[in-house]
């Protein structure tokens, strides 16, 4: 509109109202451009010509603008709706929320009712919803589409979500569906037990291989007065590797805390502004891998690195307002615990654990470094069986398995000793079908960083694809089809 102004108060006007009045003396068989060109030929300023050759592009252009501003604008209003919705869920529902750090003003300015109010929760997730379908379905903004269809797939698990707290389930398939948009290949007894055959032949001893197993594990559980060292170094080298490959904000950092009587056994704490509280269970035995993969999956380039890119890139650099809010049950979460478990094996490749493992953390831990490989070998093997806690909690979630057969299950075929089964089984309780982000999303992260490139032949394509992948709304439907 600016452009037009500039025209008709210049000099040039008396000439313009002419062609104009001609116009519409002969009716509409001139088009503006046809309009424009007559008036350039008469002009007496030939130096206007470009600008108004221009014109009626600019003019097309500046309309556009105006509609992708006002586009813009309800979309940011749709993402505003998103955060308060989700943050009143969590006014009911302790396990909701995950993380938030955007403005106050999103914060639910009332007290939560009595009663849960489940029905129109459900209702504004539908209307937002719908609202966020239609922008998707007509504009003609990338980035705009890719934000629309996020939040709806973000808030179909709002609602899935909703019904699970008011004790309305469905299968264990269905669940994920919702809430994490991916469905968990099954695998039958048979493929686990190949593993423990596997096993079987690494490990040192005769008789039980999950008693063999926990005799060599037992022989790298951390002291604990030497659990805070052991897994500052190891956080300490994955930062430095993973810096090595990425520029983190110069103000980020984390706390570690250990913790006692908690179902998990590790949790990062994103608080915003790039600072991270990680805590760590210290209920069971700590063994030495787990200070690596603290190191890796809880904070660097883990969970604090991607709740940092998102924060950095999304919601300071764009102003994608639905960053701020990190709902714990949702496809947000296939994203964080694959990308997480996927780091571990990106900071820490090859045989690079045993080494550091072998020449750090053990001597840091007073630990002997006999066996070690053995066991490294024997805890890669173990990652195959990650998928048999998908059966045990699919099996208690659709109630075709008893407590007693999960925790032999979980025993027999993830290698579980029994404190760490029970703690498994309550875990399971009370996230159930979360337990597929570890695994499936691992893959699914796996497949889209091959796919762009990124082997063990050519790490640093494998940091560039994941850094991507972290820095961008990426919906689990999409890494399903790369896969
Ligand atoms: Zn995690």
């Amino acid at each position: 509109m600016i452009i037009l102004d500039s025209i008709l108060n210049s000099k040039f006007l008396p000439t313009l109202k002419v062609c104009i009045s001609l116009k519409y003396s002969i009716g509409n068989r001139f088009s503006l451009s046809r309009l424009l060109f007559v008036v350039l030929r008469r002009s007496i300023y030939p130096s206007m010509r470009k600008l108004l050759l221009l014109a009626p592009v600019l003019f097309v252009l500046s309309c556009k603008s105006t509609a992708e501003k006002e586009e813009n604008k309800k979309l940011n209003k749709l993402a505003e709706e998103y955060v308060r919705l989700g943050l009143t869920i969590g006014q009911y529902d302790g396990d909701f929320v995950d993380a938030y750090y955007g403005p106050d003003s999103l914060k639910p300015k009332q007290e939560a009712a009595d009663d849960f109010p489940k029905d129109s929760l459900l209702a504004s997730a539908n209307e937002l919803m719908n609202d966020l379908r239609s922008l998707a379905h007509t504009t003609t903004v990338d980035s705009n589409k890719i934000r629309a269809n996020w939040m709806c797939d973000q808030l179909l698990a709002f609602s899935r979500r909703v019904r699970i707290y008011s004790e309305e389930y469905e299968s264990f398939d269905e669940e994920s569906k919702a809430l994490f948009g991916v469905v968990a290949p099954v695998y039958d007894e048979d493929y686990f037990k190949s593993s423990i055959a596997e096993l079987d032949s690494i490990l040192p001893g005769k008789g039980n291989v999950n008693d063999r197993f926990q005799k060599l594990a037992n022989k790298f559980a951390i002291p604990k007065d030497k659990l805070e060292p052991v897994m500052n170094a190891a956080i300490a080298e994955a930062r430095k590797r993973t810096k090595s490959h990425y520029q983190l904000p110069a103000n980020e950092s984390f706390t570690l805390e250990l913790v006692t009587k908690k179902p998990w056994s590790g949790y990062n704490w994103y608080k915003g502004n790039y600072k991270s509280l990680i805590q760590i269970n210290t209920d069971n035995k700590i063994f030495i891998d787990r200070a690596i993969d603290v190191g890796s999956h809880e904070s660097y380039p883990g969970h604090h690195v991607y709740n940092m890119l998102l924060e950095k890139n999304l919601y300071h650099d764009r102003g994608w307002v639905e960053l701020s809010l990190y709902p714990l049950f949702s496809p947000q979460s296939l994203i964080a615990e694959g990308s997480a478990n996927y780091g571990v094996e990106l900071a820490f490749p090859g045989n690079d654990k045993v080494k550091f493992t072998k020449s750090v953390l053990l001597p840091l831990a007073g630990l002997d470094t006999a066996g070690v490989d053995t066991y490294f070998k024997a805890l890669a093997i173990k990652g195959k069986l990650n998928y048999a806690r998908n059966e045990a909690a699919r099996g208690l979630i659709n109630e075709t398995m008893s407590r007693g057969k999960a925790i032999s299950w979980l025993k027999k075929y993830c290698l579980m000793n029994d404190e760490t089964a029970e703690k498994s089984i309550d875990f399971i309780r009370k996230y159930r079908s979360y337990v597929i982000n570890y695994n499936y999303g691992q893959d699914l992260i796996k497949s889209y960083v091959e796919q762009n490139g990124g082997t063990a032949q050519t790490p640093n394509k494998r940091w560039d694809a994941f850094g991507k992948l972290l820095s961008e709304e990426v919906t689990p439907a999409s890494l399903v089809k790369t896969k």
